[in-house]
């Protein structure tokens, strides 16, 4: 896939209608639907300040939620209007629905360095199927479509790539600092390119090992997803979480490393818990080596003096997945540990996955890293090397 986009920048918008795909599916309060983050509204701001400064007219869209039967005001993106509006400190004008008479009519009225908002785009049904006539009307309603909904990139929905057949389409400036940073980590990285992978599961990082151990070289495994690779190699994991299903697949992993010259890093000591809780009894054993009645929760301190070594002459370091139940603090230590050396090296750095983010969020690490992804599945499926259709829908530069 190709990374290198044309951008808002790189097209006349002059006077033009946009219609801007954003991701503003803002948590919620569930009882009164108060907004509990703005975080992705006000991420939003910077494209749409610079397409209102040069004088587009913009129309944005988005998702809120799953409405599963049409318009449900639960859902609907009146409050984040609102919200906008206050951010902007301008009106931003709310139409009641998405391609309907209303939203029509406040798309043709609508005047340059003026903004408005479509209703929630899956109160259409047509939306999430990627239905050609709903693409089209709502390309209608504009001259120009930019995306900048990079947590919606990997669906081939109506609003992320079905109107890009319709109009010239280009990105907004997050789905280019996202194409940057992780395309370049991927497609033209500084080596050496380290990729630490950790998280819970083996089974839901099949995609991201296989790709990575294409590219990269030297992959460091932490987290949950450590015990099946142990187990696979004969070592005792007690309670820890293993994947019986996936022993097969770790060895051949293990061995495809071996083959194309990939350093391969595995923990070499763990620690385990009585229990899985925040309050468990731990101690350190060495990996293989895990009691019955414990299970892995952290990787240990020999773990840590190993991979922060492996990283700290990196040139890229690609991150997806903890190294232990970080959300428990006695367990969030191999994790800290990964965050500090990242912060300390002069590589590029990269943080991809929804849990990731948050925890190099939570541990106080996020203003040290090049880069932390905005969308969890789609940076995911970024660094498995999926064709990403909201990406792949866009001009080439
Ligand atoms: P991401 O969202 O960044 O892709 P994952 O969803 O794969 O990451 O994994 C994150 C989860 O993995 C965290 O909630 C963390 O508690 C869990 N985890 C990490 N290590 C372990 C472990 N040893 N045992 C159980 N869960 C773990
Ligand atoms: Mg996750």
């Amino acid at each position: 896939m190709n990374y290198n986009k044309k951008t808002v920048k790189d097209v006349e918008v002059s006077g033009k209608k946009v219609l801007l795909r954003c991701d503003f599916n803002v948590p919620q309060d569930k009882e009164t639907g108060a907004i509990t983050s703005d975080k992705r509204i006000v991420a939003a701001l910077p494209t749409i300040q610079y397409l209102l400064e040069q004088g587009a007219a913009v129309i944005a869209c988005s998702h809120l939620g799953k409405p599963k039967n049409g318009p449900d005001p639960k859902l609907s993106l009146a409050p984040v209007a609102k919200r906008l509006g206050e951010l902007l400190e301008k009106d931003v004008i709310m139409a009641s629905d998405v391609v309907g008479e209303d939203a029509k009519a406040k798309a043709a009225a609508l005047k340059s360095g003026e903004i408005m908002l479509l209703e929630n785009t899956r109160f259409e049904k047509g939306e999430t199927k990627n239905d050609p006539e709903l693409a089209k009307t709502m390309a209608s309603l504009a001259d120009i479509y930019v995306s900048d909904a990079f947590g919606a990139v990997h669906r081939a929905h109506a609003s992320t790539a079905g109107v890009a057949d319709y109009l010239p389409a280009v990105s907004g400036f997050l789905i280019q600092k996202e194409l940057d940073f992780l395309g370049g980590a991927i497609a033209n990285p500084k080596r050496p390119l380290v990729a630490i992978l950790g998280g819970a599961k083996v089974s839901s990082k099949i995609g991201v090992i296989n790709n990575l151990l294409e590219i990269a070289d030297t992959i460091i495994i932490g987290g949950g997803m450590s015990y099946t690779f142990s187990a696979a190699q004969g070592g005792k994991v007690g309670d820890s979480l293993l994947e019986a299903d996936w022993l097969d697949y770790s060895k051949e992993m293990i061995a495809k490393a071996a083959e194309k010259g990939v350093k391969f890093l595995l923990p070499v000591d763990t620690v385990c818990g009585d229990g899985f809780a925040p309050n468990a009894k731990s101690q350190v054993v060495k990996a293989g080596e895990i009691p019955d009645g414990w299970q892995g929760l952290d990787i240990g301190p020999e773990t840590v003096k190993l991979y922060c070594a492996a990283v700290a002459d990196a040139g890229t370091v690609i991150w997806n997945g903890p190294m232990g139940v970080f959300e428990f603090s006695a367990f969030a230590k191999g994790t800290e540990a990964m965050a500090e050396a990242l912060s300390n090296t002069s590589a590029i750095t990269v943080i991809g996955g929804g849990d990731s983010a948050a925890a190099v969020e939570q541990l106080g690490y996020a203003g040290k890293m090049s880069h932390i992804s905005t969308g969890g599945g789609a940076s995911l499926e970024f660094l498995e090397g999926k064709e990403l259709p909201g990406v792949a829908c866009l001009l080439d530069a």
